[in-house]
């Protein structure tokens, strides 16, 4: 079956990502929200996003226009149910996603395939909860979306493979890279990274160095073009902690304990960039290490 519409549900950072790379792959986007004022956000973002690329001449003003043109917004979930193919991309909390596979079952076609975007829940899990787990798997894109060149496709135990082979020409498509993973936790990009992650911070915790010399070893020592603590920050700390415990129950192996320093930023609300303050404080014209 070819796609030629996608419904994106949830209109947060990676849902209007999605909606843009879409939209501009030339799919018919429609994207839902339960909040109209995350939908306005984020038809303002794509808009401005797709102006930066215009800027830039990475694309024509005819593509811009065409992929705005292209992109419908609405908080009714039965206008996503005729789409060739609905990626969920709304909060990481399981309820919520069940929730939205429930509510969006009577809208669908038989045929549409239904994919979520999480970076972590089970994906067979998700499926046992819908009509048709053969029809549904994993299309976990990385952030920023319109930048990175890696989507991670996975199957649950029961996806088809006309389910998968549809999904791989849509990453195709978008010009982006299919890393195929199997249904445990956390994928391959995220199983490798975030306990990097929170190595980083326990060396920060053993006092082995500080903030900046950590993020500076790691650059010049590994080449990563990111610290990890500055990664950290940027993926948002909450997340790398609610990850690691996803891999520290979903593996039962104590190499996946969290690192307590970890949870003691959770627990002071300095979860990274998004709140100003992580293992850098962000409030000054340069960001200046918290340890
Ligand atoms: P976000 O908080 O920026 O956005 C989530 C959006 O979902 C919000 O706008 C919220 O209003 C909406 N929402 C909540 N309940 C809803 C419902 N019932 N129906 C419709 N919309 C609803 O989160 P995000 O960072 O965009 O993450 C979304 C998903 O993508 C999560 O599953 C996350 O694990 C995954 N993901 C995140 C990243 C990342 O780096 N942030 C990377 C890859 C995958």
């Amino acid at each position: 079956m070819e796609i030629k519409s996608v419904g994106v549900v949830g209109a947060g950072q990676m849902g209007n990502g999605i909606a843009h790379v879409m939209a501009l792959s030339g799919y018919n986007v429609r994207l839902n929200d339960v909040r109209q004022e995350a939908l306005d956000d984020a038809l303002a973002l794509i808009t401005k996003n797709l102006d930066r690329q215009v800027s830039r001449e990475k694309i024509s003003q005819t593509d811009r226009d065409g992929a705005l043109g292209r992109i419908s917004t609405t908080m009714d979930m039965a206008a996503i149910g005729d789409s060739d193919l609905v990626i969920e991309a709304a909060t990481e909390r399981e309820e919520v996603k069940h929730k939205i596979f429930e509510s969006l079952a009577p809208h669908l076609r038989p045929e549409t395939i239904l994919t979520s975007n999480t970076s972590s829940i089970s994906i067979t899990r998700l499926a046992s909860r819908t009509d048709r787990p053969e029809k549904f798997m994993g299309f976990h894109f990385m952030n920023p979306v319109p930048v990175m060149q890696l989507v991670e496709l996975i199957r649950g135990i029961a996806t088809d493979v006309d389910t998968y082979d549809a999904c791989l020409a849509v990453v195709n498509k978008l010009g982006k890279t299919a890393a195929s993973a199997e249904d445990f936790p956390a994928f391959i990009v995220n199983r490798v990274l975030i306990p990097m992650i929170n190595e980083a911070v326990y060396t920060l915790y053993e006092g082995v160095g500080n903030v900046k010399s950590i993020d500076m070893a790691m650059k010049l020592g590994a080449n990563h073009p990111m610290g990890p603590l500055e990664l950290a920050d940027f993926i948002g700390l909450d997340t790398c902690l609610a990850i690691m415990n996803v891999l520290h129950d979903g593996l039962a192996d104590t190499k996946y304990r969290p690192c307590p320093l970890l949870t003691k930023y959770v627990e002071a609300g300095w979860l990274g960039r998004k709140t100003q303050r992580g293992f850098y404080d962000y409030r000054g014209e340069e960001p200046v290490p918290t340890r």
